[in-house]
């Protein structure tokens, strides 16, 4: 049995409000703990968007009532709140920013909006951005010219994880994190995850080369963490007529890392940087005092979406091997999940920024 510190996820979608159908802070922090994870940090696309304190009232409220783990909840950057969120930027994980795809009301039609948010977000709370490619370029030069720190979510491609090298090695204040299915799977697995239903291959940043999966592993150093975007989908929703992109991944997070481990591409010293310290640095989260998850690294089981607490039901790594299991959770000297049992209450977790 080995003991590791309870891990940090730093990109998950809870889908509260507006999409319970798929997960709540309820399910969603039991999937959390059910993959080691003592502490979620939630994105704001939900319906409606946390873009204001009225929002972001709401779903700290569920997630009060709910919650398993530890949580913070993300600010959305949107077209016209960048003066009225900096106020309450201290009760929020940090600002996203999508600068790719329309996000319904957090889209960013140009770069001058972008320069507001950075200009306006106070220095000591995080940015992150989901920046694919040339826009990933584009948003490294606004914090060089700012002087101040941005996180890159899910990078997936050789590009950008040279071009995050080369920033870094120019002293440019960017950190970046990779997701377990851009590092375990490529576009060639998509036939047999699809099954036959297209949606289910669907996730953005799509799954990329051989060559791109290869050059994050070969990079691995300028990884700084590790992070799901744990994004569940009904597969009814996936099977459906306009499939939405996105792969739930809290559970099977850390039976990939630990296989990884087993394989000799990973040591546990790499999941412990990029899974608790870095987030915690990045991201300014308080430690978690006696807590702690153990893992039976030998035990050798089948992935199945039937075992596990997320609402979606399906999984990307469906009848998977893996070598690693988990076997139990303690969060503030409470033993909170053993064997796939939740023994958590909703609303053990806590705001860490409260
Ligand atoms: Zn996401």
């Amino acid at each position: 049995m080995i003991k590791l510190p309870g891990l940090i996820d730093a990109h998950v979608h809870m889908r509260e409000p507006g999409g319970t159908q798929k997960e709540d802070w309820d399910t969603g922090t039991s999937a959390a703990l059910a993959g080691g994870v003592t502490t979620v940090l939630a994105m704001p696309n939900t319906k409606p968007p946390i873009f204001d304190v009225r929002n972001l009232d709401l779903a700290l409220a569920s997630a009060k009532e709910k919650a398993r783990c530890d949580y913070a909840q993300f600010l959305g950057a949107g077209p016209d709140n960048y003066s009225d969120i900096a106020g309450i930027a201290h009760r929020a994980a940090g600002l996203k920013m999508y600068l790719d795809m329309t996000f319904g009301q957090l889209r960013l039609d140009d770069m001058t909006l972008w320069q507001k948010h950075f200009q306006n977000w106070p220095r000591n709370m995080p940015i992150v951005a989901h920046s694919e490619s040339r826009s990933m370029a584009a948003v490294i030069l606004m914090a060089a010219i700012y002087d101040r720190p941005v996180h890159i979510a899910h990078i997936s491609l050789k590009e950008e994880v040279l071009l995050i090298k080369a920033a870094k090695e120019r002293g440019i204040k960017v950190t970046c994190e990779v997701c377990p299915h851009h590092l375990f799977l490529t576009r060639d697995d998509i036939p047999a995850i699809s099954l036959g239903h297209p949606g289910r291959g669907e996730v953005r940043p799509r799954l990329a080369s051989k060559e791109d999966v290869g050059a994050l592993w070969a990079n691995l150093e300028v990884i700084d963490c590790f992070a799901t975007d744990h994004a569940p989908h009904t597969l009814a929703e996936k099977d459906g007529e306009d499939p939405p992109p996105g792969f739930p991944g809290l559970e099977t997070l850390l039976p990939l890392l630990l296989t990884a481990v087993s394989d000799g591409r990973l040591s546990m010293d790499d999941i412990i940087q990029r899974s608790v310290i870095n987030p915690r640095k990045i991201f300014s989260l308080p430690e978690q005092p006696e807590t702690w998850v153990e893992v039976d690294e030998n035990a050798k089981y089948e992935i199945h979406a039937e075992d596990m607490k997320s609402r979606c039901g399906w999984t990307p790594f469906e009848g998977w091997n893996v070598k690693g299991r988990l076997r139990k959770v303690v969060l503030r000297g409470e033993e909170i999940y053993r064997d796939g049992k939740i023994l958590a209450s909703p609303g053990f977790g806590r705001n860490v920024r409260s």
